[in-house]
């Protein structure tokens, strides 16, 4: 019969990938906390009107890669490609304005989207990421690059470079738009027909297409030149911090990142060990989102990263996850009541504990102990349980000593770290 395979663009973690995972999310959600951001758990489904009037109908990612469908009751749902947009529409429900601002949450979930899979890029994909509301101080952007950055600094990576654009607010545009719209015309011809719809309805998007070259973006005007003065401070406030807070980037004023949402500040975190799909995490500011989506006016500031990069840059750079040490139960037939009850005390004191299931002779359940790489083996037999003792071997000296059974917890703390 043919095996059921995996969809294509989806994987399975397990091994190292499921540890660095889990090492993953537990430093960014730490670092998060220490800037103030709590967790927030959202649904994988939306409605699809969420993504189109947040995410933008002309981008990419609404056009041509939503997992979109009709439930029974014909409404068109949509698994989420992104999660600024759902951290958005809960602000709004829930009514998050009556906290304290700035409003900061921080995330971790799958999203979807169907793109071509390559390396570093993935139908179903894990995002971790922060958003904070409600204030729109240059000190916030400044605040979440840098808990970007000192997240990724807790996992001592090398070859990490911060580029940061502004693309203006709704009041620099017109002019930004009317430069880009004059200098693609005299392009028209070499455009995509995906661009040359856009440079009717949304110029800005043909910037990070990814069909158009390198050498005709960089020729186009530059967001940066057509900043009001208040944009321009925010900018230049937003960089000063960065100064002040030791964070190295590099100004890129090509850059525009793929969502309609962003205003002011963008960024990206790139690294050298990725390739072509070298953005670990990006974002940006957002003021007037909370707005289209029908909230009253709300600034917002976030960053999105992906944890599939993650994982490769820290397999690439041989990061190791130290791994709990094992401790093995031996006995036998006879002692099993026993070999169950000290597991159960051992495993309440916080230690990893593999009782064996197949039982057998002491000979094959300390070989089975060797496979697992256990640290300890406990062995129980009736003359220990006679004397209340039990036998503690030392799995990588072959040293093997009785002990009280009252005493077993502390002969194991005292061995843990030797
Ligand atoms: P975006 O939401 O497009 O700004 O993406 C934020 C981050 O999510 C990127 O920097 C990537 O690390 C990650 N990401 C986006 N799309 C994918 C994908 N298809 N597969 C894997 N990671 C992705």
């Amino acid at each position: 019969m043919d095996t059921i395979k995996s969809v294509k663009g989806f994987k399975d973690f397990f091994g190292l990938d499921a540890e660095i995972f889990e090492a993953i999310e537990k430093t960014l959600f730490g670092v998060a906390e220490a800037y103030g951001y709590k967790r927030i758990i959202l649904p994988v489904v939306e409605y699809t009107e969420l993504f189109s009037r947040s995410v933008g109908e002309e981008t990419d990612i609404v056009k041509k890669e939503m997992y979109t469908f009709t439930d029974k009751n014909e409404r068109s749902l949509t698994l989420r490609p992104e999660m600024t947009a759902s951290v958005a529409r809960s602000y709004i429900e829930n009514h998050f304005e009556t906290y304290p601002t700035p409003f900061k949450v921080a995330y971790l979930g799958p999203c979807f989207r169907y793109e071509n899979p390559q390396k570093g890029r993935y139908r179903g994909f894990y995002q971790f990421g922060v958003e904070a509301f409600g204030d729109d101080s240059p000190l916030l952007d400044a605040e979440v690059i840098s808990l970007a950055f000192s997240a990724l600094q807790k996992f001592n990576i090398k070859g990490l470079k911060v580029k940061i654009n502004s693309i203006g607010c709704r009041k620099c545009r017109p002019n930004y738009r009317k430069a880009l719209v004059d200098a693609l015309t005299q392009h028209y011809d070499e455009l995509c027909s995906d661009c040359k719809r856009r440079l009717e309805t949304n110029p800005m998007r043909i910037l990070d297409c990814k069909k158009e070259s390198k050498e005709l973006k960089d020729s186009l005007p530059k967001t940066i030149d057509y900043l009001r003065d208040e944009c321009k401070d925010h900018f230049n406030a937003v960089t000063n911090y960065l100064i002040s807070m030791n964070i190295p980037y590099e100004v890129d004023n090509t850059l525009v990142r793929g969502l309609d949402y962003y205003t002011r500040t963008v960024f990206e975190v790139i690294s050298e060990d990725l390739g072509s799909q070298n953005a670990l995490l990006g974002g940006g500011r957002y003021d007037y989102l909370i707005e289209e989506l029908g909230g009253r006016p709300t600034p917002g500031v976030g960053f999105a990263l992906g944890v599939e990069r993650l994982i490769e840059i820290l397999k690439a750079q041989k990061f190791t996850v130290k791994e709990k040490s094992i401790i093995y139960i031996a006995y036998q037939k006879s002692s099993i009541t026993k070999a169950i009850k000290v597991a159960q005390t051992i495993r309440d004191a916080g230690f990893t504990v593999l009782v064996d299931t197949k039982c057998g002779n002491f000979k094959n359940q300390l070989e089975r102990s060797a496979k697992r790489n256990a640290k300890f083996t406990i062995i129980i037999g009736e003359s220990e349980i006679a004397s209340n003792t039990l036998q503690i071997k030392n799995m990588a000296t072959k040293e093997q000593k009785e002990i009280k059974e009252v005493e077993l917890l502390n002969a194991l703390k005292e061995r843990q770290n030797a």
